[in-house]
């Protein structure tokens, strides 16, 4: 038996963007450790695997990093084939990284697979294409949340033209808008908050930079949630993209 330890992505949460890969680290698993953002459902993938919740919401209350740690490298020397199935990608906001390296310097064998990432799906599902010709040349992902309590340089993102995708941020809209509008960011910059992105229950607000918090807080936005900041924001109809789109792009140039 070959120990091998795959780090999953499973997708945002419509299992029918599960990869092929994933399907079949699933079907390959002894032991599946499962976060909280992962749709159940793709656990039909799997053939008699140990499943343990290992997110905060699920059985194991705020599971310890550290535990995790030690039960993947447990079950992958006893010669267990182990997935750790994450919400959307291993490698964006999901610590994929930092276990991969933890269990390579003990000799354990990792594979990462991609799964596709919340807010790239959140976009799609509105029809938001997140780079644009002419009107976004680029996207950015950040986090609100950082645990070390290190600022993002604001301005640069206010002021670099690139679309906007922030996870983690309904607890933090007040920060973002005001941060947002100090660097220098168009007042009016179309903004969509999108909850449970590709999930039967997904709920979109559309709103701007100077009303977003207010707009989240009538429309009752609740985590998981991403924030997509920018022109393409306004992407509903055709004709509205091409006038946002040259508008704020001549914004951006300018500042
Ligand atoms: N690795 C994950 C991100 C984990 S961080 C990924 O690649 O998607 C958790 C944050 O991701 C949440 O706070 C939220 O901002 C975002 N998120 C995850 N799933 C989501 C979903 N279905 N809809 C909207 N946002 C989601």
């Amino acid at each position: 038996m070959s120990a091998k330890v795959w780090l999953v992505g499973a997708g945002p949460g419509d299992p029918e963007l599960l990869t092929l890969k994933a399907v079949r680290a699933l079907n390959e698993a002894d032991v599946v450790l499962i976060d909280d953002l992962v749709n159940t459902a793709v656990l039909e993938h799997c053939h008699n695997a140990r499943v343990i919740p290992v997110g905060k919401r699920g059985g194991c209350r705020s599971t310890p990093q550290a535990f995790i740690h030690r039960l993947m490298l447990r079950y992958a020397r006893q010669g267990k084939c182990v997935a750790r199935l994450k919400g959307g990608d291993p490698c964006i906001f999901g610590r994929g990284g930092e276990e991969a390296q933890w269990l390579r310097e003990r000799g354990v064998e990792v594979e990462l697979v991609n799964g596709i990432t919340a807010g790239l799906a959140g976009a799609t599902q509105c029809d938001i294409p997140l780079t644009l010709r002419g009107v976004a040349r680029g996207v950015t992902l950040v986090t609100a949340h950082t645990q070390d309590g290190s600022s993002l340089n604001w301005q640069a993102l206010a002021q670099g033209g690139t679309t906007l995708v922030i996870y983690m941020g309904v607890a933090k809209l007040s920060e973002i808008r005001e941060q947002l509008l100090a660097g220098g960011m168009a007042a009016d910059m179309p903004v969509v908050m999108i909850e449970n992105a590709s999930l039967p229950h997904q709920r979109e607000c559309r709103s701007d930079l100077t009303a977003m918090e207010k707009d989240a807080h009538d429309f009752e936005l609740k985590s998981p949630a991403i924030l997509v900041i920018g022109a393409v924001a306004a992407c509903e109809v055709d004709q509205k993209i091409a006038a946002f789109g040259s508008s704020y792009r001549l914004q951006a140039v300018s500042v």
